[in-house]
């Protein structure tokens, strides 16, 4: 655990490693021309009154490599490709590190090997884990190959379905490249489902491997009951929910809005987002699959006014397109979600300089113990403030 590099805060006290998060949203903002900038309190989750730091992660990707006495499962050491062993990582649930070590003994006993970079030999690549808050998981086995020898595929399944009651589903993903990218185009499902049922928000939410969910579900129940009380929505409202995944923020707004529109990139996460909206009977909810810069400029040509956006981009933020449709559309309010303070600060330097202001923004410790911090921020458009 030492080698892998996942959790630099271990050695801190929980309170320290708050100020610390704290300190470094506000230095971002600084940096970017925020010095007014208020940060509130980070929020953090208590469960019988103990800040929950461990086993909170709902998502394990593990790759693999061939060890002196059998397969071995972990991490990559930071900034490399190198595998350093690990069935025990502090911030998953006890029941994945259980899993992976039974998959590498199943891998040995049926002759899987582990992938190779370095040749481009060998076959299992990565061990992918994803699990509801109701324990029930999903498990992914990356493979250079097509599918497994029938004999390995069936005592896999048969093996771990009768240790692992808790699985919903057993998946291959097929990924032949000689890349950096975890997961090829193509699943195969050998047994169950090929993807999971959680509960978010009072929603249901089906998830395929593909889609992005967050990994904290605590957290994330958390983090988005911030970025609704912050987007005042009223019943007469259409929100524009871009960067939306399977449309957990966009259908957890749906009740209180006129009607909302999610956008999204990849098509399996829109596919995922429509059936959500099904699955909640929510009718007011339409999907788009775009480039979220792009979809809002369009949107705004066709005289579409959103009057709340919600953004929640990758690390890299806001692009020029999505920037410009924002001050084009100039909503009412706008609700940012964020993962990466440095580029929240910088987007949201451009997006004060173009008649909006900031009003509030509030760390969110989704990560515990590693250096990752979200942030909700909350602008008004200045005619409104
Ligand atoms: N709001 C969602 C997802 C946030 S993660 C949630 O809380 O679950 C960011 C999402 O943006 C991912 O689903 C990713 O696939 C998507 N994405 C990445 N680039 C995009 C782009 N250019 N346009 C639209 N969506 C994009």
């Amino acid at each position: 655990p030492e080698a892998c590099g996942g959790c630099v805060y271990r050695h801190l006290k929980y309170e320290d490693e708050l100020i610390s998060k704290h300190s470094r949203v506000e230095k971002a903002f600084r940096q970017a021309g925020l010095a007014d900038a208020v940060i509130r309190p980070v929020l953090t989750v208590k469960r019988d009154g103990e800040h929950i730091t461990k086993g909170y992660r709902n998502k394990g990707m593990y790759p693999v490599r061939q060890g002196k006495s059998g397969m071995e499962a972990g991490f990559y050491a930071a900034k490399t490709h190198k595998v350093i062993p690990c069935f025990d990582c502090a911030l998953q649930p006890d029941f994945f590190g259980e899993l992976v070590r039974e998959v590498c003994k199943l891998c040995d006993k049926y002759r899987v090997t582990a992938y190779d970079e370095e040749t481009g030999k060998g076959t299992l690549r990565h061990i992918y884990l994803r699990c509801a808050a109701d324990g029930s998981t999903l498990l992914t086995l990356v493979i250079n190959d097509v599918k497994l020898p029938k004999p390995a595929a069936e005592g896999l399944v048969h093996e771990l379905v009768g240790r692992f009651p808790s699985l919903c589903g057993i998946l291959l993903n097929v990924n032949r490249e000689n890349t950096n990218v975890v997961l090829g185009d193509k699943f195969v499902t050998l047994w169950g489902k090929d993807h999971i049922e959680d509960t978010l928000c009072g929603l249901d939410f089906r998830l395929s491997p593909r889609s992005f969910y967050q990994v904290n579900h605590h957290q994330a129940q958390r983090l988005y009951e911030a970025a609704i009380s912050q987007a005042e929505i009223t019943k007469n409202d259409t929100v524009l929910d871009l960067y939306c995944g399977v449309g957990t923020i966009t259908l957890a707004m749906a009740g209180a809005a006129g009607k909302v529109i999610g956008v999204e990139v990849i098509p399996q996460a829109v596919e995922d987002a429509r059936d959500n909206a099904k699955r909640n009977g929510i009718e007011n909810a339409e999907f788009l699959c775009a480039d979220a810069g792009l979809a809002a400029l369009e949107l705004e040509k066709q005289g579409i006014k959103a009057d709340v956006v919600v953004v929640d981009p990758p690390r890299k933020g806001l692009n020029a397109d999505t920037i410009e449709a924002l001050h084009k559309m100039s909503p009412r309010r706008i609700v940012y979600v964020s993962c990466d303070p440095a580029t929240l600060a910088r987007d949201i330097k451009y997006l004060t300089a173009g008649g909006f202001a900031l009003q509030s923004a509030t760390p969110v410790d989704l990560f515990p113990r590693t250096a990752h911090v979200e942030t909700v921020v909350q602008l008004v458009k200045e005619t409104e403030v």
